[in-house]
């Protein structure tokens, strides 16, 4: 069987092109590697900024996209994607379950966390160090703790953890913030959070269990040893486009190459969402993308058939 579409991931952007290509009327598949729908928001305690849904937990969007997905009848496997095969107008997609023919492919796998490098943050990981405020929080409770970063991520974190830490150092390595101002704002405002600026952490250290970090001001040139048991490391993303490294375009972090119209360098093979190459990564735009991709894909197949 040859699907007309296979949409690879179910966070906003594949869900949303779920949504699409139902209504379309187009033979669809979602393959996601996680047991969960929802990509990257369910790390987020609150999305506030998608219209119609102020402050929904990020859990809760995911599964409400993931709700609207099924009740539309798209069907949905969960494996891991090894590989991506194009012999002509037919792409296979190589799982661990086998594999599966479509004449169009969305890729719409987001992005994972990106490591500091660090001594002690490899071996730490799960033992204070983490990449999930919202999963990891709770174990924290009345604890000292530090996030790392300066994006809207960072911000969020750093406020998610106040509600229940005892204290936050919220660790920078410049003066300004990249976050969003009202993050910054409601930031200065709480008590317990403080700013470490113009500072890199430089090595996380524990035995078994985070107890501190080393932190180099690059300002002053001081260095300093901050007890904490709990670390969050916010500092960005990387696109999940392994599987099509050599195959589809990418640019030197790693995004597909593709336009709003989500087009990749090879026919009928689109990308949506945070794995492309686009200006503002955020739940609205990669549902925007999910809709372009869908619309893409079926201008393709009608050129296919012609
Ligand atoms: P981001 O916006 O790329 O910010 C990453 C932060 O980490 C930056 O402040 C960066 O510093 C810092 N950083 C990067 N590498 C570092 C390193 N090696 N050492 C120390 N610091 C480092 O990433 P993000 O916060 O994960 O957000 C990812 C995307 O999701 C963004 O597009 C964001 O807008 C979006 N997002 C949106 C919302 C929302 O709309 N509610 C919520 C969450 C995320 P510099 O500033 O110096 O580069």
């Amino acid at each position: 069987m040859i699907y007309d579409v296979i949409i690879l991931g179910s966070g906003p952007a594949g869900l949303s092109a779920a949504i699409y290509a139902e209504r379309a009327r187009l033979n669809t598949l979602i393959i996601e590697e996680k047991p969960l729908s929802g990509g990257q928001i369910l790390d987020t305690y609150e999305v506030d900024n998608y219209p119609g849904l102020p402050g929904i937990t990020g859990f809760e969007m995911g599964q409400k996209f993931r709700s609207h997905a099924d009740k539309m009848g798209v069907e949905v496997i969960n494996t891991q994607v090894t590989e991506v095969r194009v012999e002509g107008d037919k792409k296979s997609i190589i799982t661990a379950q086998g594999s599966y023919e479509t004449k169009c492919l969305i890729i719409a796998t987001g992005a994972k966390h990106r490591k500091l490098g660090i001594p002690g943050e490899e071996k730490l990981t799960g033992m204070g160090v983490s990449y999930c405020a919202t999963c990891d929080g709770a174990f924290f409770r009345g604890k000292t703790v530090a996030v790392i970063g300066g994006g809207d991520v960072a911000l969020e974190d750093a406020l998610f953890l106040a509600r229940g830490c005892e204290k936050v150092y919220l660790i920078h390595r410049r003066e300004e913030f990249r976050g969003v101002r009202i993050l910054q704002e409601k930031i200065k405002k709480t008590e317990n959070i403080e700013l470490v600026l113009n500072s890199n952490v430089t090595e996380i250290r524990g035995e078994g269990q985070v107890s501190s970090i080393f932190v180099h001001n690059h300002k002053e040139e001081t260095d300093t040893e901050l007890e904490v048991q709990g670390v969050f490391i916010a500092v960005g993303i990387e696109p999940n486009s392994g599987m099509v490294k050599n195959l589809v375009a990418q640019d030197a972090e790693g995004y597909i190459e593709a336009g709003e119209d989500t087009q990749t360098s090879i026919e009928g093979i689109f990308a949506a969402g945070d794995v492309r190459t686009k200006q503002l990564r955020q739940v609205i735009t990669a549902a925007a993308d999910g809709a372009n991709a869908v619309v893409s894909a079926e201008k393709y197949l009608v050129r296919a058939e012609n």
